[in-house]
């Protein structure tokens, strides 16, 4: 095995994989309502294909996979897909990010099949908010999955937040609450240019400084140690043992630490969020002039190809920056 390391010196263990670019709700800072564009089905990995590209990616040093989308509870094989991945050799850490809308039914069943960890997204505690927020009128649904997920033995359960000025930026110190009440690990996000609708402007996102200002006025914040390349700088509330994350994306970017690399739904391997290249796994999977062994090595080449051309950051503070076509829906969030 040879470690996934960049010409940075960032040796990557972390890989991200969209299971769908579809969902079931519509946040305004990822997709608009309306949206349509999806990609067709016929191009997405399979099931065995996404094993695959999986199964190379653990060789070479991965030890960590987390399933996100879209939604990857909206992926009808999703028990066997964390069942199978759990049956790798070596099976690396598995954990998922959700908007949590299917976790009452499926919980117990994705921890019977080797899920460990869980991010469930939630931005409001309010249900008109949410409503207008998602354009699905599904709250109760994520407070349910977040019942059930408890009741399934996840722990710690993290909750991230993006707050949007003068949608849902009066609710940070009522969404901390919460968390404190309900025993969750809450994480604040900035808002990236990653919509699919393009709207995204740096006066409307709400900086991580803001967060840490509005925050301060309600609880003592103090940071904790050994970040390690974690995104999220955490702060114990009140003295602890409670923390609250704060990921400061675009204006404290954590690419020096970054071990992550992304596998999109259709297959393409991503160095970064905000990368304007990518591999393509699906051409060698579907290519009937290899043999499987011959597909293997070409799978390993891909990760090492896209590793070794990964960039020092995401520019997103650069003039020249322009926001990827792909948006993060279809790249995996
Ligand atoms: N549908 C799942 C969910 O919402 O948790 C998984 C996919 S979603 C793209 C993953 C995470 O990305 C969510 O926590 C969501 O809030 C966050 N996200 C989506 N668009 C974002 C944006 N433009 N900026 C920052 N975070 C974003
Ligand atoms: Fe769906 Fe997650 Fe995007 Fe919301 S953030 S629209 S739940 S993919």
């Amino acid at each position: 095995m040879s470690a996934l390391i960049d010409t940075f010196g960032r040796a990557h263990r972390d890989l991200r994989v969209s299971l769908t670019d579809r969902c079931s709700l519509r946040c305004s800072y990822c997709m608009p309502h309306d949206f349509a564009a999806w990609l067709p089905s016929e191009e997405l990995l399979t099931t065995d294909e996404l094993i695959a590209v999986i199964e190379a990616a653990v060789s070479q040093g991965i030890d960590e996979i987390r399933l996100t989308g879209g939604e990857p509870l909206l992926r009808p094989d999703i028990v066997e897909i964390v069942a199978r991945i759990n049956a790798i050799s070596n099976p690396p850490k598995l954990s998922m990010t959700t908007n949590g809308l299917a976790l009452a039914k499926l919980a117990a069943p994705l921890v019977g099949a080797g899920l460990s960890r869980i991010n469930i997204s939630l931005d409001t505690l309010d249900r008109e908010r949410f409503k207008k927020l998602t354009f699905r009128d599904r709250i109760n649904d994520v407070f349910a999955g977040i019942d059930a997920a408890r009741a399934a033995g996840l722990k710690p359960l993290k909750i991230n937040s993006v707050l949007m000025r003068g949608v849902n930026d009066d609710e940070a110190i009522a969404l901390v609450r919460w968390a404190l009440k309900e025993s969750l690990n809450l994480r604040f996000i900035e808002q990236m240019p990653l919509d699919a609708g393009g709207a995204w402007s740096r006066d409307q996102m709400i900086t991580a400084d803001e967060i840490y200002a509005e925050l301060s006025k309600e609880f003592s914040l103090s940071p904790v140690a050994n970040r390690g390349s974690s995104p999220a700088e955490e702060f114990y509330i009140d003295g602890g043992p409670a923390v609250v994350g704060i990921i400061g994306s675009v204006t404290r970017p954590f690419c020096g630490d970054c071990d992550r690399v992304r596998l999109t739904s259709d297959g393409q391997i991503r160095a970064c969020l905000f990368s304007m290249t990518e591999t393509d796994t699906r051409a060698i999977l579907r290519n009937r002039d290899l043999t499987n062994e011959q597909k293997r090595e070409s799978l390993v080449k891909a990760f090492h190809s896209t590793i070794e051309a990964k960039l020092p950051g995401h520019g997103i503070n650069d003039p020249s920056f322009i926001q990827p076509t792909r948006p993060m829906s279809a790249i995996g969030g």
